[in-house]
């Protein structure tokens, strides 16, 4: 094929690095089904029910901040599949952080969400309810009769980036496609368009303030962030000033999926794992770049939730 000019040259190498996504990644989509599969099987469980699965949901409950066995009375039901009042309670408090009816059953809407493929970093840390303290939070009490007010929180403990960090390199790890090069580098300049952060990308990654790459299953990160194969946790990104950025290898990866396909976008969640970076934490704004899960086929960008989130955590 004869290429003639700048623009067909980008096109080509566009394409040939999206057909190399499909070819190494459908493979294995096709053989395994996503990790949070097992929720589908547990519609309509409540407490005290017994069924395959529980256990399951227990551990996904206490990945993302819901559920805390370590400061348990009842730790000895952790690893078992009973629908014990802790899970109930769990449950309650997912569905109040997503804005579902808190009946503390895991109905239809609520399996629905917590199937999304999703951010690894947890909604809540240390089994404290995000939304229950500070002088920002949201009021847990009066479930059902109380509507929370919407908006972005900080990583645990408000960690920043010092002034004197307000300029920031970022490097890819070995292997990283060009695709998602250029998408995390799009995203750092959404970040820089609305922030006082600068950044710069530097070619020897082990020196650069911020490392980027992709990663499957358990990477080193601790059990507890290990990749979990197709679909299930997607990407995670660590606190300031850790500054490490991990894609799940195992997803369906595109540049700008259309609708409809079951392709996740890396531009959408490297401006998402940015803002981990930065040091917010999720918002319960669904239209916010920092809401916990993305569907297939959605592009997002930074959103007023976002901007307000940045400026309130650096005085910007
Ligand atoms: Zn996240
Ligand atoms: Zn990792």
């Amino acid at each position: 094929m004869a290429i003639t000019n700048l623009s067909s040259t980008f096109s080509y190498s566009l394409l040939l690095t999206l057909l190399f996504f499909h070819a190494v990644l459908a493979q294995s989509h096709n053989q395994t089904k996503s990790a949070f599969e097992f929720l589908n099987h547990l519609q309509g469980c409540h407490k005290g029910d017994r069924a395959k699965g529980v256990r399951e949901l227990k551990h996904y409950l206490e990945k993302f901040g819901y559920l805390n066995y370590n400061q348990s009375s009842d730790p000895i039901h952790a690893d078992d599949d009973d629908f014990n009042d802790a899970l109930e309670s769990a449950v309650k408090t997912y569905q109040l952080n997503y804005h579902l009816n808190v009946s503390g059953n895991l109905d239809p809407q609520t399996v629905s969400k917590m199937m999304m493929p999703r951010c690894g970093v947890a909604d809540i840390i240390n089994g404290t309810a995000r939304m229950g303290s500070g002088k920002k939070g949201r009021n847990l009490r009066g479930l059902g009769s109380f509507h929370p007010v919407s908006r972005y929180t900080f990583m645990n403990g408000n960690p920043r980036w010092p002034a004197s960090k307000y300029h920031l390199t970022y490097g890819f790890a070995p292997g990283t496609p060009t695709a998602a090069k250029g998408a995390v580098s799009r995203a750092f300049t959404s970040w820089a368009s609305i922030s006082r952060f600068t950044f710069s990308y530097i070619k020897d990654y082990e020196i650069a303030d911020i490392e980027i790459g992709f990663e499957r299953g358990d990477h080193g990160d601790g059990t507890i962030n290990s990749f979990d194969g197709p679909g299930g946790t997607i990407a995670h990104a660590f606190r300031p000033t850790i500054g490490l950025f991990h894609y799940d290898a195992d997803e369906r990866w595109a540049v700008g999926p259309a609708a409809g396909s079951q392709d996740i976008d890396l531009e959408t969640v490297a401006l998402h794992e940015i803002g981990h970076l930065l040091g917010l934490g999720h918002s319960d704004v669904e239209g916010a770049i920092m809401f916990s899960s993305i569907a297939p086929g959605t592009t997002k960008g930074l959103h007023e939730d976002d901007i307000q989130g940045i400026r309130a955590l650096y005085n910007f």
